[in-house]
């Protein structure tokens, strides 16, 4: 099911009630066909208040939210929708107080909305073949002088050229551990590209077909094909988002962070519609994350 709509004024004119809302998510998550989120059968019978569903088989009630990542949640569908559009359109992200006050709810209740759309827009996995870029960051940084030192996170990123990154949290840049990650994400068949960091020293010896990379420690960037722009051009907007925006990322809930920001990134080329299109048919298929769960 695809909406149409070209700017936010267009979006809230045409979700302005939650019936119209809420049929088009129905669209949206029984797009295959009717079925019970219990047991799966295909026969459901429709209440006449439209809200609520029966299923033929096991007998059992459900709503179009039962089994999604809205949960059973109180909150409306046009307010998670505008959540979704915020979240998925805003180039450095939204923080839950701004949300709060956009769509009127607790700061609590937001940041659980916000983390629950955050899980929609995890990122793929697979490994990745062809001449791919790689890199890692710190973020954060220390305050000596009240909380003592305090560590950085580290994050690994990686892109195919011309394809999507993708980005993730590492306990530490030591060299084991960078190959590691390196091994599970990208396929040995693959041309690697990094910069001359000596993590990077045994790319060829653990197996790699080809290893190429640029001497930023002697301020070279790019040497025909050999740079690393796209994933350093990715952590530029990385930082726009926590610098601009979050100011802090618990290491509990960086990688969200990191999916949230991974996701705008990849679907940069898409138009506002379809960024919220693509993360509305995520949370439909989602099962359900409970409060709990996130701050277990
Ligand atoms: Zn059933």
């Amino acid at each position: 099911m695809e909406t149409n709509f070209k700017n936010i004024i267009e979006f809230t004119a045409y979700f302005n009630n939650e019936e119209v809302c809420r049929k088009h998510f129905e669209q949206v998550r029984f797009a295959k066909g009717d079925f019970c989120p219990h047991c799966k059968h295909d026969k459901i019978m429709r209440f006449a208040d439209g809200k609520r569903y029966r299923c033929h088989k096991c007998r059992q009630d459900f709503t179009i939210k039962t089994g999604t990542l809205f949960g059973e949640s109180k909150i409306s569908l046009q307010k998670w929708f505008i959540a979704i559009y915020l979240l998925t359109t805003s180039k450095k992200g939204i923080s839950s107080v701004y949300l709060a006050e956009q769509v009127g709810v607790t700061q609590k209740t937001a940041w659980y909305m916000d983390m629950r759309i955050r899980e929609a827009m995890k990122q793929g996995k697979g490994k990745m073949l062809g001449v791919v870029e790689v890199d890692e960051t710190y973020l954060g940084g220390y305050s000596p002088r009240r909380f003592g030192f305090r560590k950085k996170s580290a994050i690994m990123g990686m892109t195919k050229r011309s394809g999507n990154i993708r980005a993730f949290q590492i306990p530490n840049r030591e060299t084991h551990v960078v190959l590691n990650a390196l091994t599970k994400n990208v396929s040995k068949d693959s041309h690697i590209i990094t910069d001359d960091a000596g993590v990077y020293r045994k790319v060829v010896k653990i197996g790699y077909n080809k290893h190429d990379s640029v001497r930023h420690s002697r301020k070279q960037y790019v040497k025909g094909n050999i740079h690393t722009n796209s994933i350093e051009s990715f952590w530029a907007l990385f930082k726009r988002n926590y610098h601009g925006t979050y100011h802090s990322m618990s290491k509990k809930h960086l990688q969200r962070y990191i999916d949230e920001i991974a996701f705008r990134f990849n679907n940069r080329a898409d138009n506002l519609a379809e960024k919220f299109d693509l993360a509305t048919l995520k949370i439909s298929k989602h099962g359900k994350m409970s409060y709990k769960t996130l701050t277990a």
